[in-house]
């Protein structure tokens, strides 16, 4: 939400076109906003930075949609995708064709992951695909064992997987079900365990020492070695407002999943490859999953591409079975794009060598510290996050009862203090996301720092002279 007033752009007129009203179905935008605003044309990137077609230079404290963590200007990333276009610009990988590219990103892609053994990638070309796959391939990995009914999905609320139709449905966010006639049934939805916004007498305890809501949600499914579950989880619930999960709920998670003979598949989307100072958040947080999707920093979002990687266990019922199964009939025609693949290389290869876990772990408390120092604020109810991701989100009185009223637009407010300053966040209603790519310098950690006190300082204006009205 936001208002017109408080969502306006400046003019974005180029040669005497204004853009207002374009021709493009914007994606996650409301009709109203491009029929009636000037759009941010975004025009050129550099390290930390992008540029709009003005020439406006902007601290892209979002790496784009969480995924530009090389920056704006990575010539190696550059210089690898112009090779492989020049040597094969595209082959396809259907029956048992390929390419050398999506061979060697599957072998160095499974090497980089070592919470778990992975035997297998899938190479998709976004997160949502990654998604969506996971449940094709647990459908099938199920079918194959003779468990037909063994079909039904736990994820949690606030999460975000993707906006296909399974990832959507897999998703807890009611904006991407509304109006979509989603969820699909095989979906449950769980709590999102945000123990401020949700903390209920006796839930703390509760919930830290036994995740009540997961064990009820499996249990009222029924046995679920025949009816029904598998867990999907994203690790950090970017979208839904960044929410790091407490210190043992993983641990508590992972013994229930065992229990109940439930493939655990992580989400680490936005995760993967060192935003949280660990190369996967399963690093972090010592789980051991089924399941992997990865996509965003795999390629450093220079080309589009995401991947599934698939434990032994799943993997060798899925080939053991392929005399009786016939065809894996399910891939996309640029599952494995060589130019993707390529770049994908070319980028795991940076992170090793420049050792950008160091370089994260070095900026993290910087920005973490930095930002959480402004916790205080009245109209903050609270900032989290951990390594180079964090969330803000803004209510009255400090409370999670006391929400703004949505036409205040708060979060846009800020959003669009921000944008005028030269940083771009992400806005999700009162809730504020920023997620800088890995490559941050610390001189640009405290430029965000500076201009997030600023549209801080006024939004707290702004709601003082709201609340005089
Ligand atoms: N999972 C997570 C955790 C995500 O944050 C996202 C994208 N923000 C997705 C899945 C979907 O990825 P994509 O937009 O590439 O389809």
């Amino acid at each position: 939400y936001g208002t017109k007033a408080s969502l306006q752009k400046e003019d974005s007129t180029i040669d005497g076109n204004s853009f207002k009203g374009h021709d493009m179905l914007a994606p996650f935008t409301a009709g109203w906003q491009s029929s009636d605003l000037h759009p941010l044309i975004i025009d050129k990137s550099e390290g930390s930075y992008v540029y709009d077609i003005n020439g406006k230079k902007y601290l892209d404290a979002l790496a784009g949609l969480w995924c530009t963590a090389l920056g704006g200007n990575e010539p190696r990333l550059v210089a690898a995708a112009t090779k492989q276009l020049n040597k094969l610009p595209f082959y396809h990988s259907f029956w048992n064709r390929t390419t050398k590219p999506s061979l060697d990103l599957a072998k160095e892609l499974l090497e980089t992951f070592t919470a778990s053994k992975m035997a297998k990638a899938f190479f998709t070309n976004s997160g949502s695909e990654a998604n969506d796959t996971q449940v094709k391939l647990v459908w099938y990995y199920n079918n194959a064992l003779g468990r037909p009914n063994k079909k039904k999905f736990i994820a949690r609320a606030k999460s975000y997987h993707g906006s296909t139709l399974i990832a959507a449905s897999l998703s807890g966010l009611p904006a991407l079900h509304q109006k979509f006639d989603l969820p699909a049934q095989f979906v449950l939805h769980t709590d999102c365990p945000h123990y401020w916004r949700y903390h209920l007498p006796g839930w703390h305890l509760s919930y830290f020492s036994d995740p009540l809501n997961d064990i009820t949600c499996i249990n009222s499914h029924g046995n679920a070695r025949d009816r029904s579950l598998h867990l999907l989880l994203s690790l950090s619930w970017g979208a839904g407002g960044v929410i790091p999960p407490p210190a043992t709920y993983f641990d508590k998670i992972q013994a229930v999943v065992k229990k109940y003979d439930i493939l655990f598949i992580a989400d680490e989307v936005i995760c993967a490859f060192g935003r949280l100072g660990t190369m996967y958040g399963c690093d972090k947080y010592n789980i051991k999953p089924d399941l992997v999707s990865v996509a965003k920093a795999l390629s450093s979002a220079y080309m589009p591409i995401g991947a599934v990687m698939v434990s032994p266990e799943v993997s060798d019922v899925i080939h053991s079975q392929s005399s009786k199964l016939g065809t894996f009939s399910h891939g996309f025609t640029y599952s494995g794009h060589p130019v993707a693949c390529a770049v994908a290389i070319e980028a795991l290869k940076i992170y090793k060598e420049r050792n950008i876990l160091d370089h994260v772990n070095r900026i993290a408390p910087k920005f973490q510290d930095g930002v959480k120092a402004f916790a205080d604020s009245p109209i903050i109810g609270e900032i989290r996050g951990t390594g180079l991701i964090l969330g803000t989100e803004f209510v009255d009185n400090k409370s999670p009862n006391d929400p703004f009223p949505p036409e205040w637009g708060v979060g846009a407010y800020f959003g669009a203090q921000c944008e005028k300053d030269g940083m771009l966040v992400r806005v999700a209603g009162d809730n504020i996301m920023m997620s800088p790519p890995f490559i941050m310098s610390p001189e640009e950690v405290d430029e965000l720092i500076s201009k997030y006190g600023k549209a801080l300082r006024s939004t707290e204006e702004r709601v003082k002279e709201l609340k005089s009205q």
